[in-house]
Order: C-alpha cells, then sequence, then structure tokens
C-alpha cells in the first residue's frame, strides 16, 4: 500500500513527467543511433562479401582462359619441333603446329614470329598473313632475355585486325639456345568488356583490370581513354602492389570517386584485378532509411518532449491551485487570519511536541468585550471592519514565527505560543491589551480604547505534560473568568493545576 502510495505521488509530479519528458526521448535516440549504426554496419558487411564473391569469379573466369592461352602458345613451341614439320607443305604446316590452339570467340591472333620479327606461321591465314613484328615491346623482352616464360604485354592495336589486343607471348629457342623468335597469341580486349559489363554494380560502381606496371587493360564502363592510362603513381594501385590482396575505401585517381576497392592478382599472372563500388552507392540505401527513420523518431522525441512539458506544466498548475486551495480552506475569509482548522492541526502538533521535547506552551483566548453592541449600534459591516483591525492588532502583538494567531470563531481569537512560559504569554497578553486599545476605526468613529478584549491565559510548562490535553478548556475558564471579573483584562490558569476539577484563576491586570 506505501509503495503503491509512493508511485501514485510519483506520477503525479510535475518534475517526474518533464524528468521522463527529456530521458525518455533521450533514449530513444540513443536506441534508434545504435540501430542505425548496425544496420549501416550489416550494409558495409553485404558489401564485403558481394565485392569478395564477384572479384573471385571473375578472377577464376579470367585465370582460366589465360592459362588456355598460354598451353596453347606452349603447345606451339613444341609443334615447332615437330619432326617433319619443314617439309610439310604450308596447310599441313599450319594444322601441325596449331592442333592444340585454343579456339574461341575472343581469340585474337595467333602468329608464330621469326627472329628478324617476321610472321612464319598464321593461325588464321595460309600463306600468312605478312608483317613484322620486331619493334613490339614484347619481341624485344623475349629477344633480350631467355626464360621470361609467358609474357603479358601491355594493351596493343592489332595490325592485323586493327582491334585491341593484350598479347601472351612465349619465346622459341633454336636447339642452340639462341633467341629463334616468338610465338605470339592475343586476347581481345572485348573479352574483358563482355565479361564485366554482365555485372551490375551501380551507377558509381567499376570494375578495372591493370598490368602489373599499372597499366590499365580494361575499365567498365569502358571508356576508350581509360585504356593504356597508366596510374603506377596513384595511392590505389600502390595500395594493391603493396598488400597484393584485400580491400580498403580510398579515392579513385581518375574520378575523385570515393570508392570500396576489392583487389586481387590474376592467378600466377602480372594482372591485378579490382571491382570498385562508390561508398555513395553502398550507403544510399542505409542513408534512405536512416534518414526516414532517424526523421519519425526525432518529430516523435520533439513530440513526447512537447507534450511532457505541457503535461508537467499542467500539473503544476494543478498543484499551484490545490496548494491554493487548500491553503484558503484553512484561512479566515475575513481577516486573512489562520482559521480554526488551521489553529487545531497546529495546537495538536504543538502538543506533541512540548511533551515530547519537554518545553513550555502558552496559550491565549483572545474575546472581544460586547462585540454584540457594535453590531447592534454601528451595523454587521462596521462590525466586520472593526473585526478585520483588530486581527491585525493582535497579529502584530506576535513576532516569532512558530507563534500561531489565528480566528477560532466570530469574535474569538486563540494564540498559540510554543517555547513560551506563563510570564511569557503574560507579556503577550499585555502586549495585547496595549495594542487593542491602540485601535481606531475612523470611518465609525471608534476611537482609541473603545475597543478591548478579555484573554484567557493557559500554559503547560516541563512536567506539565498532564495539563497539556486540558490546555484549551483551562485557557477558556480561564477567559470565563476573566468575562466575569468585569472583562478588559487577563486571567491565567495556574499551570500543573492539583485538583483537575476545580481550577484555580488568577487575575493578572487589566489594560
Ligand atoms: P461578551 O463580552 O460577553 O463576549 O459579549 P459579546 O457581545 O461579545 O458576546 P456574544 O457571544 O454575546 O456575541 C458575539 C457577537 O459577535 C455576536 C455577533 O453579533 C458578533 N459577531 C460574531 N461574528 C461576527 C462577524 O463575523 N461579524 C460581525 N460583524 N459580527 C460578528
Ligand atoms: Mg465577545
Ligand atoms: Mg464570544
Amino acid at each position: 500500500m506505501v509503495r503503491l502510495g509512493h508511485l501514485h505521488a510519483w506520477l503525479r509530479s510535475a518534475r517526474t513527467w518533464s524528468t521522463l519528458g527529456v530521458l525518455a526521448p533521450v533514449g530513444m535516440v540513443a536506441v534508434t543511433g545504435l540501430m542505425l549504426a548496425d544496420l549501416r554496419r550489416d550494409a558495409w558487411d553485404r558489401t564485403e562479401q558481394t565485392s569478395r564473391n564477384l572479384l573471385q569469379v571473375l578472377e577464376r573466369d579470367i585465370a582460366r582462359n589465360a592459362e588456355l592461352y598460354d598451353l596453347s602458345l606452349q603447345a606451339t613451341v613444341e609443334n615447332l619441333a615437330a619432326p617433319g614439320l619443314a617439309q610439310a607443305d604450308p596447310q599441313m604446316r599450319q594444322l601441325i603446329l596449331f592442333d592444340r590452339a585454343a579456339t574461341a570467340r575472343d581469340l585474337g591472333v595467333m602468329l608464330v614470329i621469326d627472329a628478324q620479327g617476321n610472321v612464319t606461321d598464321d593461325i588464321g591465314a595460309v600463306p600468312p598473313r605478312a608483317g613484322n613484328y620486331a619493334d613490339r615491346e614484347y619481341f624485344k623482352n623475349h629477344q633480350a632475355h631467355d626464360g621470361l616464360g609467358l609474357q603479358v604485354g601491355r594493351p596493343i592495336v592489332s595490325r592485323l585486325t586493327g582491334e585491341r589486343m593484350l598479347p601472351f607471348s612465349r619465346r622459341i629457342n633454336r636447339p642452340d639456345g639462341r633467341f629463334g623468335g616468338v610465338v605470339l597469341g592475343t586476347v581481345k580486349l572485348s573479352y574483358f568488356e563482355h565479361l564485366f559489363r554482365e555485372i551490375d554494380l551501380g551507377p558509381g560502381g567499376a570494375i578495372n583490370l591493370y598490368g602489373a606496371d599499372g597499366t590499365r587493360i580494361m575499365r567498365y564502363p569502358f571508356r576508350e581513354a581509360d585504356i593504356g592510362a597508366n596510374i603506377a603513381q596513384a595511392p590505389t594501385f600502390r595500395r594493391f602492389v603493396r598488400d597484393r590482396q584485400g580491400s580498403f575505401v580510398g579515392t579513385s585517381a581518375r574520378d575523385g570517386v570515393e570508392r570500396f576497392y576489392t583487389f586481387a592478382p590474376i592467378g600466377t599472372l602480372p594482372l591485378i584485378l579490382n571491382v570498385a563500388l562508390s561508398t555513395r552507392d553502398v550507403e544510399a540505401a542505409w542513408l534512405t532509411k536512416a534518414v526516414t527513420i532517424g526523421g519519425i523518431t526525432l518529430v516523435l522525441c520533439g513530440l513526447t518532449v512537447v507534450l511532457s512539458l505541457l503535461f508537467g506544466r499542467e500539473l503544476r498548475r494543478r498543484e499551484a491551485m490545490q496548494e491554493e486551495l487548500a491553503a484558503l480552506s484553512r484561512t479566515d475569509a475575513l481577516t486573512g487570519l489562520p482559521n480554526r482548522r488551521w489553529f487545531e492541526d497546529r495546537f495538536a502538533q504543538a502538543i506533541e511536541t512540548a511533551r515530547r521535547d519537554g518545553r513550555p506552551l502558552s496559550l491565549l483566548i483572545v474575546d472581544a468585550d460586547h462585540f454584540k453592541r457594535y453590531n447592534d449600534r454601528y451595523g454587521h459591516p462596521v462590525g466586520d471592519a472593526i473585526l478585520k483591525a483588530l486581527a491585525r492588532r493582535l497579529a502584530a502583538s506576535v513576532h516569532r514565527p512558530e507563534d500561531l494567531v489565528s480566528r477560532i470563531g466570530g469574535e474569538e481569537f486563540a494564540f498559540l505560543l510554543p517555547e513560551t512560559d506563563g510570564a511569557g504569554a503574560a507579556r503577550i497578553a499585555d502586549k495585547v491589551h496595549a495594542e487593542v486599545a491602540a485601535l481606531t476605526v475612523p470611518s465609525a468613529g471608534i476611537g482609541a480604547g473603545s475597543v478591548t478584549v478579555s484573554i484567557g491565559l493557559a500554559w503547560a510548562g516541563p512536567g506539565g505534560g498532564a495539563d497539556l490535553p486540558d490546555l484549551y478548556r483551562r485557557a477558556d475558564e480561564a477567559l470565563y473568568a476573566a468575562k466575569e471579573g468585569g472583562r478588559n483584562q487577563t486571567r491565567i490558569a495556574a499551570a500543573q493545576a492539583p485538583a483537575p476539577q476545580r481550577s484555580s484563576l488568577q487575575l493578572v491586570g487589566r489594560a
């Protein structure tokens, strides 16, 4: 019950609602923030996974085709040593030389080139299409170095077909080990273009294939000018070379777009492949969600704050109103003094405190003398005016904050004086007589000295606990005695009266 009561009070407090109104939105924002951060992480995780898978699929396809081309080159080199080749007629020679050559849509030319750079055999024509390739980079490399194995060169434009090609080449050694020429196989760059075109990477995405020296072999989306460009100095490319494979977020040297790069070499070839997704694309879907959810959360938080503030304000208004009503219900409307209810509450408390602490407590009951006469003579409104003036005079007779002056009846007032003994209370009573003697109501022609009061005084001192519950009755009896004794005087009920039936009373003075 007590707990429920506490909860009830807590829920009704304006401060509770103001606090909740702030804490709840802070909580909501925090939870939403965590959730959005989590969603963003998810988007990136998915991107990483997808990029890695894509890269792997492309890399395998290219590596497998490259291996096939290389096997074709190696077979042709071997076939050059086939017995009887020199005697074979041109058609037969071509069949023997290229018997194991791979044929595919994207395979370009395949040629045997002699030590002087002249074409001696051509997979595509008998007699071979004439041409000299001594100036080609791959030719010069093989001529200068033995044991280079498979050479993958920079993209070139085919002299035979005019198409862009990637040259694959192997050196031909004479029986004595001297340079005997080159077997050349080219792959059309369109192979890569077709391969990359299948993949949807979003508007800012790109796939790049680079040679080990930084030359761009192919890029998707395709643009003629990109092919053959060298980006060896770009930070992204340095990272490809340094780490060999992995992923990172970097800014493209080509177009300044920030992208998420995933990269790996193609098998053992001097080729580097990367899949790059623009970070904006990666986060676009998330951003839409974040803006929507964030916006809704902020609106809800705003509403919560506003509603809590309004609710708190309403509660405060009600609290203030209740306090005002409570104060009104304890205040006398005519004089503004505490009324009988207030007096009774405080009286009960004061008795309790005096008993507990063993401190004195005094009570004065003050009653206007022959008040009926004023009403009869001047009328009720003047009677009211006198009562108001009297109340002011009485209130002016005490100064300690714990003293309580109240109107407990028509023309009857009570002074509750904690920590005050009989002598102290008697001094207050004298002060009251003096104050009342100075009371005037000029509008009614009532001059000083015409209004008087009678006072009944009772008190209980330390050890006078038995008197405490009787205090009011004894003060009232003392008041009666004062009236009997001729009014305008104070009577003190003797403290700790030995015989409770009969109080002894004492005349202390007339004002
Ligand atoms: P006593 O000296 O014996 O006390 O005589 P008294 O006339 O004062 O006493 P009594 O109890 O006979 O009459 C009290 C009068 O006080 C009755 C009423 O006319 C007047 N009175 C009480 N309350 C009010 C009030 O709020 N306004 C006015 N104007 N008069 C009041
Ligand atoms: Mg009276
Ligand atoms: Mg009276």
